[in-house]
C-alpha cells in the first residue's frame, strides 16, 4: 500500500502534509488554526522538509498544572494553569503569562508558536513559549493574585529558568506579577535570579524603554511601510484600535513623527475627529475617567466603525480577530500595522490582499516588546545596565533591519509581508534544526 505522505517518486514533501491535522469544525477565529494556516503556507512555499515540518508543527512541551490557593475567605479554590514551550532550538523559550477566563490550551499553543516565529523574525536567540492561568483577575484580590502567581511559578520550577524558559507580562499580568515570579523562583534557587523573567520593575533588573518598546516597534515599521509606498508622514491619517500600552504609545510616537491620529478606541467605545486627536489630551481624559468613552474633543463612533474609517493607517492594538471576512472588504486604510497579536484572520488576509492593503504582520509589527525583553535579559545576565537612549538606538536598528529583511523576502518571492515574515522565520528555525541534527 502506498504511503499517503509520499509523492510519486516516494519522497515526502511538506505539501503532502500541510493541513493534515486541521480540524474542520474549528471556526475562522481559532488562534491555533490561524497560526497554523500561515505556517502551512510558508512551509509549502519553502518546500520544507517534511520531517522538520512535523517537528515545527508540534509544541515541544505542554504542561497543565493545578493551582490550588486559599481564597481570602479561607476556602480552597483550584485554578488551571498552562505553560507551552513550542520550540527552543534557537534559545530558551520566551513568552508571556496571561491571567484570563478565556485562556485555553489551544490558545496558549498558538501564542507559544507565534513567539517562536516572532523571535526568529527579529533574529534574537530565543524560542517560543507562553503560559496562562484560567481565572478572572477582576474578582480576585491582590493577595489572591499573588498566591496564584507563586503557586503557578512553583509548579513550573523545573521548566522556568534564564537558560530554559523566561516569562514576561501578557494580558492581565504586569510588572508586579513578574516581581512575584522572580521572587518565587529565586527563593527556590536560594539566590536572586533576575534574568528568569522580563518586564520587571526597573528597580529590580527591568530595562529602560521596555514599556514603550512595542508601540515604538509599531511606529518604526509604519514609517518603513509609508516610505516603501512613497507616502508622506505629515498629515497621514491614523486610526488606533485599543488605547492601552501598545496603542497609546504607538499613537503618541506616530503623532511625534507628524502623523494625525483621527480615531481611537478602547473597550468602552471609539472616538473620531477628522482634524486630529491630541494624544496627551486623550490620555489625560483616560487618567481622569478610566476610559475613552465620553472624550469631549472628538465625536463618538462605534468600535466597528472605527476600523472602517477613511484613514491611511489602521493600527489594531487590542484583541485577536478584529479584522475578519465580515469587515475586511470595508477597510479603507492603505496600511495595517498589527500591534495586537492575531488581529487579522486568514480569511480576511485574502480580501485585504485583493484590495492591495499593505499589512505589517504582528510577528514583525509588535516584535519591539520581545526585542527589549531580550535586552533586559542580556543586561541582567551581564549585570550592566544601559541608558534609555542605548535601548532606543539598538531597538531601532533591529526593527529597521527586520522590516527590510521581511520586505526583501516579500519582493523576492512575490508574496505579502505576512507570508514573507513566516517564510523568513520558519527557514531560520529550520536551518538550526538541520545544523543541530536529531538528538538520540
Ligand atoms: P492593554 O491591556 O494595555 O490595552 C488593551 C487596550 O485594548 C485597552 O485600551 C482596552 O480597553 C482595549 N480593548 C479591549 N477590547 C477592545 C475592543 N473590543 N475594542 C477596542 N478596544 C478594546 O494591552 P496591551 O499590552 O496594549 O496589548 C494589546 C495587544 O497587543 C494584545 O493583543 C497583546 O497581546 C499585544 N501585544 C502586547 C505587547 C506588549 O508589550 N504590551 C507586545 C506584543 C503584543
Amino acid at each position: 500500500m502506498s504511503n499517503p505522505n509520499t509523492n510519486q517518486s516516494g519522497t515526502r514533501t511538506a505539501r503532502d502534509l500541510v493541513g493534515r491535522s486541521k480540524d474542520p469544525v474549528l471556526a475562522e477565529d481559532s488562534p491555533f488554526e490561524a497560526m497554523m494556516a500561515r505556517f502551512d503556507h510558508a512551509a509549502e512555499l519553502l518546500d520544507l522538509d517534511p520531517g522538520i515540518y512535523n517537528v515545527l508543527r508540534e509544541p515541544e512541551k505542554q504542561i497543565i498544572v493545578a493551582v490550588p490557593i486559599h481564597r481570602d475567605n479561607g476556602e480552597i479554590e483550584v485554578f488551571t494553569g498552562y505553560r507551552v514551550l513550542h520550540n527552543t532550538s534557537r534559545g530558551p523559550g520566551k513568552g508571556g503569562i496571561r491571567f484570563d477566563l478565556n485562556v485555553t490550551l489551544d490558545e496558549v499553543k498558538a501564542l507559544a508558536a507565534w513567539m517562536t516565529w516572532k523571535c526568529a523574525v527579529v533574529n534574537i536567540p530565543f524560542g517560543g513559549a507562553k503560559g496562562g492561568v484560567v481565572c478572572d483577575p477582576s474578582v480576585l484580590s491582590i493577595n489572591e493574585l499573588e498566591r496564584i502567581t507563586r503557586r503557578y511559578t512553583a509548579s513550573l520550577i523545573e521548566t522556568l529558568g534564564p537558560d530554559s524558559d523566561i516569562p514576561a507580562p501578557d494580558v492581565n499580568t504586569n510588572e508586579r506579577v513578574m516581581a512575584w515570579v522572580m521572587d518565587t523562583y529565586s527563593m527556590h534557587k536560594r539566590h536572586s535570579v533576575t534574568a528568569v523573567v522580563t518586564g520587571k520593575p526597573i528597580e529590580m533588573g527591568g530595562s529602560h524603554g521596555r514599556r514603550e518598546a512595542t508601540g515604538r516597534g509599531c511606529m518604526i515599521t509604519t514609517k518603513g511601510a509609508l516610505k516603501h509606498l512613497g507616502l508622506p508622514l505629515r498629515g497621514t491619517k491614523v486610526a488606533v484600535q485599543g488605547f492601552g500600552n501598545v496603542g497609546s504609545v504607538a499613537a503618541k510616537l506616530l503623532e511625534q513623527e507628524g502623523l494625525t491620529i483621527v480615531g481611537a478606541s478602547d473597550k468602552s467605545g471609539a472616538v473620531y475627529n477628522p482634524n486630529g486627536i491630541y494624544i496627551d489630551d486623550a490620555l489625560k481624559w483616560i487618567r481622569e475617567h478610566r476610559y475613552l468613552a465620553g472624550y469631549p474633543n472628538a465625536d463618538p463612533v462605534s468600535n466597528d466603525e472605527l476600523l472602517e474609517l477613511d484613514v491611511d493607517v489602521l493600527l489594531p492594538a487590542a484583541v485577536e480577530n478584529a479584522i475578519t471576512r465580515k469587515n475586511a472588504a470595508n477597510i479603507k486604510a492603505k496600511v495595517i500595522c498589527e500591534g495586537a497579536n492575531g488581529p487579522t484572520t486568514p480569511g480576511a488576509d485574502e480580501i485585504l490582499d485583493e484590495l492591495g492593503v499593505f499589512v505589517i504582520p504582528d510577528i514583525l509589527a509588535n516584535a519591539g516588546g520581545v526585542t527589549v525583553s531580550y535586552f533586559e535579559w542580556v543586561q541582567d545576565r551581564g549585570g550592566y545596565f544601559w541608558e534609555e537612549k542605548t535601548v532606543v538606538k539598538r531597538l531601532n536598528s533591529i526593527i529597521e533591519r527586520s522590516f527590510h529583511d521581511v520586505l526583501s523576502v516579500s519582493i523576492r518571492h512575490g508574496v505579502n509581508l505576512r507570508t514573507a515574515a513566516y517564510m523568513l522565520a520558519v527557514e531560520r528555525v529550520a536551518a538550526v534544526h538541520r545544523l543541530r541534527g536529531m538528538y538520540a
